[in-house]
């Protein structure tokens, strides 16, 4: 066997998805028209599976910001932080964070990816415990992996299961981690976070929560699912993404413990890396500035939710278990997901494909994530074209 023949599974892979129709993991955009439209193949397309839960890509004071940073501050900083020092951006959008979550720290990373990796591999090491909710993103296991710290899972959003770990722990509880999502990114449900801080407290571990998709989607300030369940001061580390709600590229961390700030000192997803670029920055905080002063966003987002999700049980879909703005489509199996996902875009709706092994159960989905920018007729075509199939 030589070095290159692990690559046979990924070469049949490819071709059983080419022989299905279009490739869904190399979908090319010929342009973006909008938040919702898109190009394929010559083919006007509504996007139903890019996460922009604000739509907010093309908001014109966004785009402004952006622009004016790119002519102030350059096209990128070309290095780290450590090595090449902060632009006063970067601090002012930390602090503006910090605000937000109502913390004393935060700290922006490269991508929501590295965000993950950075939190987790600073503030677990060997001899340490992480508790991990079998549901959590693929950037959530390899931060963990990375730490050298003992990974146990537990069922998803299962109390009982949760419970269990932490009592096998004994007195290594207090050295332990809870590592879960706000709203898991498949299925769009949400952890019973009141009940995880229950037990953390119980327990005397620490909680991390992931609110890349829930941010600007719960909670009366937008804050995520610990602001809707009240529970916000009581998490240890709340992580997020600027690529969602935001319409940008980013991570960040956000914590009252003073550790955060150290991070900076020990985390190698963080220091070495070249931080974000002055325009992405710009965005960010303009994209902030709106979620906390625009509620109506987050009402035209649930409203519009409303309409696809209650559209498509109507129709007989099997969907996930809560009404949310990622609204996934249980398939048959892989063979009528694929068919499906190819009719929808031949349709002109695109949205994403989720086959295992990145799926809860090992089901396949098709996975739409609706956001304020759609219109109400968008939204019917998508459940038109769901009905076609
Ligand atoms: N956490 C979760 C729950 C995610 O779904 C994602 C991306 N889909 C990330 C982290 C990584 O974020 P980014 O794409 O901004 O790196």
């Amino acid at each position: 066997m030589s070095l290159l023949d692990k690559f046979i599974g990924a070469k049949q892979l490819k071709s059983g998805l080419e022989n299905a129709g279009k490739d869904p993991t190399n979908v090319v955009f010929d342009s973006i028209n909008s938040a919702t439209e898109g190009v394929v193949d010559g083919r006007v397309t509504i996007l139903a599976g890019t996460n922009n839960y604000l739509g907010l890509t093309f908001n014109p004071d966004c785009v402004a910001a952006g622009v004016s940073a790119l002519k102030s501050d350059g096209t990128g900083t070309t290095g780290s932080r450590m090595a090449n020092g902060s632009y006063a951006t970067h601090g002012a959008l930390e602090a503006e964070l910090a605000d937000f979550f109502q913390c004393d720290q935060a700290m922006v990373f490269s991508t929501g990816y590295a965000a993950n990796l950075g939190v987790l591999s600073a503030l677990l090491g060997k001899g340490d415990a992480v508790l991990l909710d079998s549901d959590a993103h693929a950037s959530l296991y390899d931060g963990c992996r990375m730490s050298e710290a003992d990974v146990f899972r537990f069922k998803h959003n299962d109390m009982q299961s949760l419970e269990k770990r932490l009592t096998r722990l004994g007195d290594r509880a207090s050295r332990c981690l809870i590592v879960i999502e706000g709203m898991y990114s498949v299925l769009g449900d949400c952890a019973p976070l009141a009940e995880v801080v229950a037990l953390k407290e119980r327990f005397g571990a620490h909680l991390l929560v992931d609110e890349a998709h829930s941010l600007g989607v719960f909670g009366p300030r937008g804050c995520g699912v610990a602001e809707e369940q009240g529970v916000l001061d009581k998490v240890d580390f709340i992580v997020g993404t600027f690529s969602k709600s935001l319409g940008a590229m980013g991570g960040f961390c956000a914590s009252q413990h003073d550790v955060l700030g150290l991070f900076r000192y020990v985390s190698r997803p963080f220091m070495f890396t070249a931080s974000p670029s002055p325009s992405v920055i710009a965005t960010t905080r303009e994209a902030l500035r709106q979620l906390r002063t625009r509620p109506e966003l987050k009402e035209t987002l649930w409203s519009n939710a409303r309409q696809l999700y209650t559209g498509l049980q109507d129709l007989g879909f099997e969907l996930g278990p809560q009404l949310s703005p990622v609204i996934a489509v249980r398939c048959q199996d892989r063979e009528s997901a694929l068919f499906n996902w190819n009719q929808l875009l031949q349709a002109g709706v695109y949205v994403n494909m989720m086959l295992p092994p990145a799926t809860p159960g090992g089901a396949c989905f098709l996975r739409c994530s609706i956001g304020a920018a759609h219109t109400a007729e968008q939204i019917s075509t998508i459940i038109e074209k769901f009905a076609e199939l």
